[in-house]
């Protein structure tokens, strides 16, 4: 059960050869046996998990099973779920229990798919490497040293570890693809405002946006099918008619027209990545695609302009976390403006303290013009760029992450080193463009690297034919961590 794809298991589910109780419970099995060492689960509640696999069985047996009805899905804890304990990672919200389901929660259960609990994330979604957490940093599969990246480091070592199936993600910067890259997993960030951001918990509103990890393109357009749809309750939710993105997983990739951006193939990046990179990309003209340089000349831009906006929306969007509608409350203080300012002190990690810093202060008045604005002007180019390459080549490729999973600590000491990790998928998000991380190859020391597949608005479709049929052809993706053979 534990290698098979989620199609597969959908009719291994269809055909009563085992029942959603049970794969539900060899995955509870497989997390109380392995994530003591992994740490990629912050909450698992196996009697609301079962409870749902057993409803999915009876659905079953109904015969109005949907293509995820049965299937564990783990769940980033970034997604408020009704009855459950979500933290996005922080002391602030250790003890919230959701009253509520976000939007693709809810498009979960009503798929009939179960929640195999919530996974271990940066503090906030604040992160590279998952060392912000408060719940301690997740290790990676491949390597326990070493960092499964961030945030969703959870759900990228939950999927590589084999104690899920598949699991959710959100991307503000990087934050699907570079945990998968460096876990050895697939990820996928959808075009901004596909996927409903009600009930996700807001970092940096206009570039946040959930998707799907899991162990190949098909896999996820499976789940991406369920995550998308349209939610009034999201102002910035868009109102299409429905995909099914599985659809064009086979076709051939004959006259594909790659873009190589000159200024993602520079300094900065390992050996061992371009050399996997470079092998990927010889693939895949093997299969019939042809390359082409384009340029992204404000590409440098973005990774200091990113640095600008998403502080300056979570400055706003955390000013929430006060001490009296929810979450923690320091215990002793004198005044209200003591208890807000003890409460935030001690709720918030230094991170997360940090980017507010820096939000409040790009938004001040007298700084506002000079940083906030001109970051604002930098999108804009940003995502010209894009447009412009996108009129000569159909998907743009690149190394997703400049380096493998580095070892825990090695960064900590040194933000700036840590939001270089993002430089390579931070544009796509200013540009609200949607990207892919698949496996490519290993580096010297056995960890993965993955490839970036970015594509035009809404090619999600075509993004995943390009991921499958790569995937068709070589077994990175089938490669198994360490762990995942325990
Ligand atoms: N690493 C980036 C940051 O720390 C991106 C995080 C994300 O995508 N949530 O902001």
């Amino acid at each position: 059960m534990i290698d098979t794809s989620l199609k597969q298991l959908s009719a291994d589910l269809a055909a009563k050869k085992f029942s959603s109780v049970e794969l539900t419970g060899a995955y509870l099995d497989r997390i109380e046996a392995n994530d003591a060492a992994i740490n990629a689960f912050i909450t698992v509640d196996p009697d609301v998990s079962l409870a749902q696999a057993r409803a999915a069985d009876e659905r079953i047996a109904r015969g109005e099973a949907q293509p995820l009805t049965g299937i564990p899905v783990a769940h980033k804890d970034i997604w408020c779920a009704k009855g459950w304990r979500t933290t996005c990672g922080s002391r602030m919200l250790e003890n919230f229990r959701s009253p509520y389901d976000a939007h693709v929660i809810q498009r979960f259960n009503e798929a009939g798919a179960v929640n195999l609990g919530k996974t271990n994330m940066d503090e906030f979604a604040m992160g590279s490497s998952n060392e912000t957490s408060f719940f301690g940093p997740v290790r990676n599969p491949w390597d326990t040293a070493c960092v499964p990246g961030g945030s969703s480091g959870g759900s990228a070592a939950a999927v590589a570890a084999a104690l899920a199936p598949a699991a959710t993600g959100t991307d503000t910067g990087g934050s699907i693809r570079q945990p998968a890259a460096l876990c050895g997993v697939s990820g996928l960030k959808p075009t901004y405002g596909l996927v409903s951001r009600y009930g996700m918990i807001a970092f940096a509103s206009s570039l946040d946006q959930g998707g799907p990890l899991a162990k190949s393109a098909e896999d996820l357009a499976l789940v991406l099918d369920t995550m998308v749809g349209f939610d009034a309750r999201d102002s910035t939710s868009l109102e299409r008619s429905a995909e099914e993105y599985a659809r064009m997983l086979e076709e051939p990739l004959q006259g594909l027209r790659i873009g190589l951006p000159k200024e993602y193939f520079g300094e900065g990046m390992s050996a061992d990545v371009r050399k996997s990179v470079d092998e990927a990309i010889d693939e895949y003209r093997k299969l019939g695609a042809t390359t082409v340089d384009v340029e992204l000349p404000a590409s440098e831009l973005s990774v200091p302009a990113y640095y600008v906006i998403a502080p300056a929306e979570a400055s706003s969007n955390l000013s929430r976390y006060d001490g009296v509608r929810y979450g923690y409350r320091a215990e002793n203080y004198d005044d209200l403006l003591d208890m807000y300012c003890k409460t935030r002190a001690q709720g918030f990690g230094a991170e997360v303290k940090r980017r507010i810093l820096i939000g409040t202060y790009v938004l001040s008045h007298g700084y506002y013009d000079a940083y906030y604005l001109q970051a604002q002007r930098i999108r804009r180019l940003v995502a010209r760029d894009f447009a412009q390459a996108f009129e000569h080549c159909d998907v743009i490729m690149s190394p997703t992450s400049p380096s493998t999973a580095f070892r825990i600590g090695d960064r900590t000491a040194d933000p700036v080193q840590m939001y270089l990790s993002d430089i390579y998928t931070i544009a796509a998000n200013l540009a609200g463009l949607p990207g892919i991380s698949i496996p490519c190859g290993l580096d010297g020391a056995g960890l993965p690297v993955g490839l970036q597949i970015i594509g035009n608005y809404f090619s999600e479709a075509r993004m995943l034919n390009v991921a499958n049929v790569y995937q068709k052809q070589t077994d990175w993706h089938l490669r198994k961590s360490p762990v995942a053979s325990n």
